[in-house]
């Protein structure tokens, strides 16, 4: 197999060369390497340069280049483990070129996490992270690490792969960014909760193709209990944009839409807790400008938005309140100023550009834009 040396963050190590014409997908290389996820990576090498965990699992690592990053330049142990011996071997070549406290594996990643725990465990999977989370729940000590690529089901494009991967009904809004992430967090919660245990999020965002979370694992039945309390539904009227939140119950009310008295349709179960630690987030954002991050620039714009985001559980598109009201979008500056002075917190979102997050309601947004 012919390499090639790639350097990410302060890392060097080889990937496999991809043939010139199957060079997209990035699966078509006999070992995965996608350079689009490197601000996946870095988010959690900064992360973990702040947290400090004992060790770290990269459960399924492909070249490795998570955990060696890990490893390299947050000096955390690190635990990389594939079940392609092909992974594993470049793994391996990785790892002693590296050096440092790293340890290599060859195993399934369930049957690796049923006979050992760690304090970070990180799934990566191909696809939904569904089938490890079980096992994972039981052996993260401390935190737990998901990145989900079916958006596609998580969204509501594909409904019934949805609902049979998350049990968890989406729907294909103009949010559907946000509930894709809060169904794929409300998942990872729903499998702590069985046993007992609670979560956190410490950082979570959706990106391209994929949705990823971080989040601290608190081991008491209280902790079990809050987390079920941030369970929840997003309540949508089919016929308007209107849409209302109901935390805290596995069954959702009937609830009529006080615009055009529809019966609002249910969106969950879902996380409605918070999607960051911002204290944490801060810190982050302070950290940055020291780290060797191929992506900062890109991270420092979505870290900024992520401290700012009020906690609502979805956003509003306002082109699509222009259209339906049949004016013309107005400037999205003047608009998220004049909510703010009204006393509703409101920003862009990181989820979508013609998005903002606000707590004003959606007569508000549309008396404002039909007054402009
Ligand atoms: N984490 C890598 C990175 O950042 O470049 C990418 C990982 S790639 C998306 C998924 C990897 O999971 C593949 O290398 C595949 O061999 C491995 N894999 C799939 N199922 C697995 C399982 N059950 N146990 C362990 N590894 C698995």
């Amino acid at each position: 197999m012919e390499y090639r040396q790639i350097t990410e963050g302060s890392t060097t190590f080889a990937a496999p060369v991809q043939d010139q014409n199957t060079a997209f997908p990035p699966g078509t290389a006999p070992v995965f390497y996608n350079t689009r996820m490197e601000l996946n990576r870095d988010m959690t090498v900064l992360l973990l340069s702040c947290i400090s965990p004992e060790n770290y699992l990269d459960a399924m690592a492909a070249t490795g280049v998570r955990g060696l990053r890990i490893a390299h330049e947050t000096g955390t142990p690190a635990i990389i483990n594939d079940r392609d011996p092909l992974a594993v071997a470049i793994i391996e070549k990785n790892a002693k070129t590296i050096g440092g406290n790293i340890r290599v594996t060859c195993d399934d990643a369930n049957r690796l996490m049923c006979t050992e725990r760690f304090d970070a465990i990180d799934l990566d999977p191909f696809g939904t992270p569904a089938p490890f989370l079980d096992a994972a729940s039981r052996a993260a000590k401390r935190y737990l690490f998901v990145t989900a690529t079916d958006t596609a089901p998580l969204c509501g494009a594909h409904l019934k792969a949805g609902m049979r991967r998350y049990f968890a009904t989406p729907k294909n809004t103009e949010y559907h960014a946000e509930i894709g992430l809060r169904i794929m967090m409300g998942t990872i919660a729903k499998e702590l909760i069985k046993y007992d245990r609670g979560m956190e999020p410490i950082l979570s965002f959706a990106k391209n193709h994929y949705f990823r979370s971080h989040v601290r694992i608190l081991g008491r039945v209280t902790a079990a209990e809050t987390t079920m309390n941030h369970i929840g539904f997003v309540m949508q009227c089919p016929k308007c944009l209107y849409r209302t939140e109901q935390k805290g119950s596995l069954l959702p009310q009937t609830h009529i839409c006080p615009y055009c008295g529809a019966e609002t349709e249910a969106i969950g179960p879902l996380w409605m807790g918070p999607l960051q630690d911002k204290p944490i987030i801060a810190s982050l954002l302070e950290k940055l400008p020291a780290m060797q991050l191929g992506t900062a620039k890109q991270m420092d714009k979505l870290l900024h938005q992520l401290l700012a985001e009020p906690e609502t559980c979805t956003f509003y598109d306002y082109h699509i309140i222009s259209r339906n009201l049949r004016v013309s979008p107005p400037p999205i500056d003047e608009m998220i100023t004049d909510l703010t002075n009204l006393g509703y917190p409101t920003v862009r979102t990181h989820f979508a550009v013609t998005g903002i997050k606000t707590t004003a309601p959606l007569h508000i947004i549309e008396e404002w834009i039909l007054s402009w």
